[in-house]
């Protein structure tokens, strides 16, 4: 049984989530002929306690994901300071009024999903001084709850990042609909990325991401599958729900 959020002694727990879902990926790897390594691996941590992170981080985790800005703050910064290694992916619907906050704590920010948020991280990183990697969030589903800049929008807008960002715009990320087969959502997005002459592809969670390996991941995002699972109501398809009409 994976750890409950509240599990004291997280440690030992996370060891194992993490050695399995990495023992899972290699094998993904190999089922597909893709080199061993070329998948990496963002531990999902939202809602797990700064314990829990380090016990990841003390077993050779460095990517780690979180979906909520304050939590990141509360939790990260004095991670940060210990391991200058630890890589931190903002995963989550973002508000404008958070960019700046995005960008002065996260190395990737992997929620680009419209021009306003564009204008807003545009902003940040001139009054931070820092830009952080970006990748686009699509819609892949076209569904009216999730984030993500619908398929129609998506070449038009991941050009128009292009142009803004430059390399700093590495890539792609969805959420397919859940209760389906993710293989047409994920072979699509990566799709979208070769025709923008995208290199990364984050797609895949603890439900799916042997799949998602099989259709091109460069990044996969487990949570419950290593850190267990998070307080009731917080199901990532809520937790990817659309960030709020901020603007
Ligand atoms: C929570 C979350 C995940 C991880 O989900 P699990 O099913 O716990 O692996 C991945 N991606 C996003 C965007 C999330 O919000």
């Amino acid at each position: 049984m994976p750890p409950s959020a509240s599990d004291p002694e997280p440690s030992a727990s996370v060891q194992a989530g993490l050695a399995a879902i990495r023992a899972r990926i290699a094998a993904a790897e190999a089922a597909c002929g893709r080199p061993a390594g070329s998948v990496a691996l963002v531990a999902v941590s939202k809602f797990h306690s700064r314990a829990a992170v380090e016990a990841a981080l003390r077993a050779g985790q460095r990517h780690f994901g979180e979906n909520r800005v304050q939590e990141a703050q509360a939790k990260f910064p004095a991670l940060r300071a210990a391991w200058p290694e630890l890589r931190l992916h903002l995963i989550g619907g973002l508000q404008t009024n958070k960019a700046r906050a995005a960008v002065a704590i996260a190395d990737v920010i992997e929620s680009l999903d419209r021009p306003a948020l564009a204008d807003a991280i545009a902003r940040a990183a001139q009054a931070e001084g820092r830009l952080p990697a970006l990748l686009v969030q699509v819609n892949i589903g076209d569904e009216a709850q999730k984030s993500g800049v619908g398929t129609d929008e998506a070449p038009r807008f991941i050009a128009d990042c292009q142009a803004r960002f430059g390399d700093a715009l590495r890539g792609l990320m969805c959420i397919p609909p859940e209760g389906r087969d993710p293989v047409p959502y994920f072979t699509a997005l990566a799709r979208m990325a070769r025709v923008a002459g995208l290199a990364e592809l984050s797609m895949g969670m603890s439900g799916d991401f042997e799949a998602a390996i099989g259709c091109g991941a460069s990044s996969v995002r487990v949570g419950s599958a290593i850190f267990g699972h998070r307080p009731a109501g917080f199901a990532p398809a809520t937790l990817a729900a659309k960030a709020g009409a901020d603007e």
